[in-house]
């Protein structure tokens, strides 16, 4: 079995100060570094200072990218230029932007094949919304947004996937362990029905309200290979009990 991935979406949080709970975070894992893969995202301004004192088993990851290499994009960051600060992984695709960035499907696959070329993890977000889950659509929302996110020919290894629900998303509302393990169990169908056996390698973490006290159960769903953490992952001790749930 694959370690679990337990990501901290920091979102536009965090100053200098905040790089000492990353320190101390990295010291604390080293009681147990072959059990989790922990993965921090702060914003872009702390990635190379935090990527140096994090240690060696807490990854730096970033929150987005840009699909082009290089270019004339006043005001954006290519995925080279997070490998070269000191990211390992980059989520691309989070509800957030695809709301207020207008981000397509599409333009999150061109961003994957970037992170990917650059050497990065692209952890690809899915979620439906809470009127798609209503009307009974969630599972064909989420395979739809599937097929198009993650780029043609990627290899399982290159990535992950989150799945957000976008109603679950800082609201405290946590969808059911059915309801978790259906889409998780569903999501695999679409990645082994394109990948061929290698998609059952791919990590698929849920994201939503992840606190503490959930996240032993939600980590022991089957199917769930991680979770990523946005709130929780601001407060050093919630994010590193969850991190001790995904590493017991
Ligand atoms: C997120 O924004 O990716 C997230 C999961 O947030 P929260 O944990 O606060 O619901």
């Amino acid at each position: 079995m694959t370690r679990p991935l337990v990501v901290g979406n920091w979102k536009m949080h965090g100053l200098s100060a905040q790089l000492a709970d990353i320190e101390a975070l990295g010291v604390s894992m080293t009681d147990r570094p072959a059990k989790a893969d922990v993965l921090i995202c702060p914003p872009f301004t702390l990635i190379e200072r935090a990527a140096r004192i994090a240690g060696s088993f807490v990854a730096i990851g970033a929150q987005n990218c840009h699909h082009e290499t290089s270019g004339t994009w006043t005001g954006e960051i290519s995925a080279r230029m997070l490998k070269d600060s000191g990211a390992s992984a980059v989520i691309v695709g989070h509800s957030e932007r695809r709301q207020h960035q207008g981000e397509s499907s599409e333009r999150v696959a061109a961003k994957a094949n970037a992170a990917v070329a650059a050497g990065l993890l692209a952890i690809i977000c899915i979620g439906e919304t809470q009127a798609e889950r209503a009307g009974g659509g969630a599972l064909d929302a989420c395979a739809a947004q599937l097929s198009l996110s993650v780029p043609k020919g990627i290899a399982a290894s290159a990535f992950a996937i989150g799945y957000e629900p976008l109603w679950a998303i800082g609201s405290g509302q946590v969808p059911t362990a059915a309801q978790i393990t259906e889409m998780h169990g569903h999501i695999r169908q679409c990645l082994v029905a394109r990948l061929g056996a290698s998609g059952n390698a791919v990590r698929i973490v849920y994201g939503g309200s992840v606190k503490p006290a959930n996240a032993r159960s939600i980590l022991a769903l089957s199917d769930v290979g991680g979770v990523l953490v946005g709130g929780a992952s601001l407060k050093p001790d919630e994010f590193e009990a969850i991190v001790r749930a995904a590493a017991p």
